[in-house]
């Protein structure tokens, strides 16, 4: 094909800025780290998701956990498949495996279909939907784990090393740190999914969220606040907190706790010895290597947009498979909800 003036550099229309990306067709911005007029929000975690904007665009789920975390929110929900015309853009949402409510925000203007991944993983969730390959011309993705070492293990042989180890040890408890917005309510479910009945026990900056899951549609089973439990009662039990609650005061009155973090950094020990983890839970809301890049051939874009993380490895492997790559370096996205 020639030289054509008139052709636009693909996805001329959308902006990626270090404070999100400007969807300008639609004067609106995805994830963005300051209060804007129009926000599309992926998901519920703090990276993204931000209080103070105008109109809010994203699924119910997701709202609704920015009410709760945010207080009310002007929230325009839209359904997975639905899709709403905003500007010159129609915008859908699609889910992404990441978090309950978690979403693909799929973008079609000037026969151009340009998909924002947000955050996501492939392997089942029972707390979410499953991630919808959409193909497109450009994929944004994230890369959290992109390297080739990162190879993240069975989330039940995980979940069975939680277990054994509890049921090793009766005198004591297990400790698992876990985010507070997906990570404690993924572990719970697949401790239940596993024959866990038992109560499992959660630090009260857990319960807020834990109680919203089980509204929007997510059984927990039996949980109990651990704050004002006798020792006695926590011998044998499995207690969550988030992690930063894993070394703090607050442990401290536990039947000598076994501390446990799940997590996908769990898988470097040096991470774990940092939060003096004896038992690191490999469990990751993030591709690994083999997910970024099976998703990568399966959504089959022209183009790579890599959002955050370790994007060489990544830039280089869709070098190799005449896949255009460009890092977008936004700033803002922490690695707090791995
Ligand atoms: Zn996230
Ligand atoms: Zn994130």
């Amino acid at each position: 094909m020639g030289y054509n003036a008139a052709m636009a550099r693909l996805g001329s229309w959308i902006e990626p800025n270090p404070d999100g990306i400007y969807v300008r067709p639609a004067d609106a911005w995805i994830d963005p780290a300051s209060p804007k007029a129009r926000a599309l929000i992926t998901h519920g975690h703090g990276d993204h998701a931000r209080g103070g904007h105008g109109e809010v665009w994203a699924t119910a789920e997701t709202l609704a956990i920015m009410d709760c975390r945010y207080g009310e929110q002007n929230g325009r929900p839209v359904a997975y498949g639905d899709s709403v015309r905003l500007g010159e853009v129609e915008v859908g949402f699609v889910p992404a495996g990441h978090v309950l409510g978690s979403a693909q925000i799929v973008l079609d203007h000037a026969g151009e279909r340009v998909v924002v991944s947000g955050d996501y993983k492939r392997r089942p969730d029972p707390t979410c939907a499953p991630f919808v390959v959409t193909p497109c011309d450009i994929f944004v993705t994230e890369a959290t784990f992109g390297l080739p070492v990162f190879k993240h293990p069975d989330t039940g042989g995980e979940i069975d090393r939680l277990l054994h180890r509890l049921h090793t040890e009766p005198d004591r408890c297990v400790l698992v740190g876990a985010y507070a917005l997906g990570k404690a309510q993924r572990v719970i479910t697949e401790l239940r999914g596993r024959g866990h009945d038992d109560p499992i026990y959660i630090h009260g900056a857990l319960e807020r969220l834990c109680r919203l899951y089980e509204e929007l549609g997510v059984p927990l089973g039996e949980l109990r606040l651990a704050t004002g439990v006798a020792k006695e009662e926590l011998r044998g039990r499995i207690v969550l907190c988030p992690p930063g609650a894993l070394n703090d005061r607050w442990s401290r009155r536990l039947p000598d706790p076994v501390t446990a973090m799940a997590s996908g950094w769990m898988r470097i020990r040096q991470r774990a010895r940092q939060r003096n983890v004896e038992l690191p839970l490999v469990i990751s809301d993030h591709a690994d290597w083999d997910e970024l890049t099976r998703t990568i051939r399966e959504v089959a874009p022209s183009e790579v947009w890599i959002t955050h993380g370790r994007e060489e490895a990544l830039m280089h492997w869709c070098m190799t498979r005449q896949i255009k790559a460009r890092e977008l370096n936004l700033v803002g996205y922490e690695d707090e909800d791995d």
